[in-house]
C-alpha cells in the first residue's frame, strides 16, 4: 500500500469520526483498507457488498469531499471487494417467531446459577424490586411487561436477572431464556451487519425467545443503530407476548436515547433499587459469610457494615478480605484484628460515631429541654422546632431509615421524619443565621 493512500485515508476516517460519529465509523469504515491512487480513482478494499453499499449510499459524496481537499482535484472513490455475498443476503430469511426452533446452543448456560432469589436478601430498600422480579416468574408477559430495573452500582440489579431467569427455567422448563448485557447485544448487532451470513443467526436469538433479560441497558446511548435494532426485537417479542426484563443504572428519563424507546420502557413496570439499611447490610454479610462457613463475631459484623453503606459488591469484597485475611494468617477474629486488616481500606468516617443519642442530647440542651421532651407527642411550637432539627440532624449524620429515626422520636411515621428534614434543610438554605446556628449545634454533637 501506498505510504501517502494511508495517510490520506487516515485523515478521512478522523474526519468521519467527527461528522458521523464513532459507532458508525467502528461499524463501517474501520473494516475498510485504502489500496490505491490511480489517476483520479481512489481505490478502497470492503469486506463484502454490504459494506460498499452502505458507504456509497451514505458517505461516498462526504469522503470524495475529502479526498478532494487533500489532492486538489476531483477524485472518485472506487471499491474493491472481497467477498461477494449479494446472493446469501436475498438468503436471509425474516424470521419467524417459531415456537418449535430449538434451543439455540448459542443461549445456552449463561445464567449465574448463584444468583438466585433464595440468596437474595431482601430489605426496604428492594422489596418492592424483589417482589415484581418474582412475580414475572410465575406469570411471564403477562403483568409486568418489560420489567424496568434500575439503581445504582453494586446494588443487586444483576443478580435478580439471574434470579428470574434461573427461577423462569425452574418454572417453564421449555423456555427459551435469554440473560445478555447491552454491550453482548450491540457486539453481536456489529457482527451480525457486517457479515450478513451471521444476520440469520442474529435474528433467530434474538427473536426466539421467551424470555429477554438484557443488562446494563445504558450501553445503548450513543448506539443509534443498536437502539433501531433493539426497538424491532423489543416490538416483536413484546407483540408475542414475551417477557422483557431490563436492567438500569439510571431511570428511563436520563436515558439518552430515542424518545419511542424511553415510552416503550415505561409499558411495563418500573421499580428501583435503593442503597441498603443497616439491618439489610448485616443480613446480607451474616448470609455470605454463613455461605462461606465463616462464623463472623457479630461486632465485626456490625463494624463492616457501618463502614460499607452504599455498594453491596463492597461489602462482599471487605468480608472476603477479612475473612481470607483471618484463614490464611491464622489471626484471631476479633474485632481489633479487622480493624487493622481494613486500616487502609476504610476512610475513618467522622459520622461513625454519632448516635441519635447525642443528637437528640445536644438538641435538648440548645434549647433548654429534655430529651424527652423530643419523644412526646404534644405538638406546640416551642417543642416542635427543636424535634424538627433533631430528625433533619438524625437524617443527615446518622445511616438509619426515616422509619428508624421515627422510632426514637416516640414513635413517629417516617413521613413526618421527611417532612421535618425538608423543612429544615429549605429554611438552612433561606436563613443564614439559623443555618449557622444548625452548623454550630453539628460541631456540638461531633466533639
Ligand atoms: P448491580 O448489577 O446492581 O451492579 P450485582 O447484582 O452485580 O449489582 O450485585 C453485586 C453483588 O452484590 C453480587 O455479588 C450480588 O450477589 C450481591 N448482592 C446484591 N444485592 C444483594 C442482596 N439483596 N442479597 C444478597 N446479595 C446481594
Ligand atoms: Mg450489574
Amino acid at each position: 500500500m501506498d505510504v501517502s493512500v494511508a495517510d490520506v485515508w487516515k485523515k478521512v476516517v478522523d474526519n468521519l469520526s467527527l461528522s458521523i460519529g464513532q459507532e458508525s465509523v467502528n461499524l463501517w469504515i474501520k473494516p475498510v483498507t485504502p489500496i490505491s491512487l490511480n489517476e483520479d480513482t481512489f481505490t478502497i478494499s470492503v469486506p463484502n457488498n454490504f459494506f460498499s453499499q452502505w458507504i456509497e449510499k451514505n458517505q461516498q459524496f462526504n469522503i470524495e469531499q475529502i479526498l478532494k481537499k487533500e489532492y486538489s482535484k476531483d477524485i472518485k472513490l472506487g471499491y474493491k471487494i472481497e467477498k461477494d455475498i449479494s446472493e446469501q443476503m436475498s438468503k436471509v430469511p425474516s424470521i419467524p417467531t417459531h415456537p418449535d426452533i430449538p434451543v439455540s446452543s448459542m443461549i445456552k448456560d449463561q445464567l449465574n446459577s448463584k444468583y438466585t432469589f433464595d440468596r437474595f436478601i431482601v430489605g426496604n430498600s428492594n422489596r418492592f424490586a424483589s417482589g415484581c422480579a418474582e412475580a414475572v416468574t410465575k406469570n411471564p408477559g403477562k403483568q409486568f411487561n418489560p420489567l424496568f430495573i434500575y439503581g445504582g452500582v453494586g446494588l443487586g440489579k444483576t443478580h435478580l436477572m439471574h434470579a428470574i431467569g434461573n427461577e423462569l427455567k425452574k418454572n417453564f422448563p421449555n423456555f427459551r431464556i435469554l440473560y445478555v448485557t447491552c454491550e453482548k447485544f450491540a457486539s453481536d448487532f456489529i457482527e451480525a451487519i457486517r457479515f450478513p451470513e451471521k444476520m440469520t443467526e442474529f435474528k433467530s436469538k434474538y427473536r426466539n425467545l421467551d424470555c429477554l433479560l438484557i443488562d446494563d441497558i445504558q450501553f445503548l446511548v450513543g448506539k443509534d443503530s443498536s437502539q433501531e435494532e433493539f426497538f424491532n426485537i423489543f416490538n416483536t417479542l413484546k407483540d408475542s407476548g414475551k417477557q422483557i426484563v431490563i436492567a438500569s443504572d439510571r431511570p428511563q428519563d436520563k436515558l439518552e436515547v430515542e424518545e419511542r424507546l424511553i415510552s416503550r420502557f415505561k409499558w411495563g413496570n418500573t421499580v428501583d433499587i435503593q442503597a441498603p439499611d443497616t439491618e439489610t447490610r448485616i443480613a446480607i454479610l451474616k448470609k455470605k459469610a454463613a455461605e462461606e462457613g465463616f462464623t463472623v463475631p457479630d461486632d465485626v459484623i456490625m463494624f463492616i457494615a457501618s463502614q460499607i453503606k452504599s455498594n453491596i459488591r463492597e461489602l462482599e469484597g471487605t468480608l472476603l478480605r477479612v475473612t481470607s485475611f483471618i484463614k490464611f494468617t491464622n489471626t484471631p477474629f476479633t474485632l481489633d484484628s479487622v480493624k487493622t486488616i481494613l486500616k487502609d481500606v476504610i476512610v475513618p468516617d467522622e459520622n461513625a460515631k454519632i448516635t441519635i443519642d447525642k443528637i437528640q442530647q445536644v438538641v435538648a440542651e440548645q434549647y433548654s429541654l429534655t430529651v424527652k421532651d423530643l419523644k412526646v407527642k404534644k405538638r406546640t411550637a416551642q417543642l416542635a422546632m427543636p424535634r424538627q432539627i433533631a430528625m433533619y440532624l438524625a437524617r443527615s449524620l446518622t445511616d438509619m431509615s426515616t422509619t428508624e429515626i421515627g422510632d426514637t422520636f416516640g414513635g413517629r411515621d417516617h413521613t413526618t421524619v421527611m417532612h421535618a428534614y425538608n423543612k429544615i434543610n429549605k429554611k438552612m438554605e433561606d436563613d443564614a443565621f439559623f443555618s449557622a446556628q444548625i452548623n454550630k449545634i453539628i460541631k456540638m454533637i461531633k466533639e
